[in-house]
């Protein structure tokens, strides 16, 4: 049995097969070892939750 990620946003079940997002959270830390975490998100959750988001540049 594959396991289903979880909607970072709304918490439901995104099916790998299906369009979505994955987000891997790269923390760099200069005192201590990297983390990394990783997100799933359905697009239409993920266009919401980063609508407000800007670009780096
Ligand atoms: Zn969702």
């Amino acid at each position: 049995m594959t396991e289903q990620p979880t909607c970072a946003v709304c918490g439901s079940k995104v099916p790998p097969d299906e369009d979505h997002v994955h987000v891997v959270a790269n923390a760099k830390r200069m005192r201590d070892r990297d983390g990394r975490e990783d997100y799933y998100a359905h697009p239409s959750c993920w266009r919401e939750e980063t609508a407000e988001w800007r670009d780096p540049a």
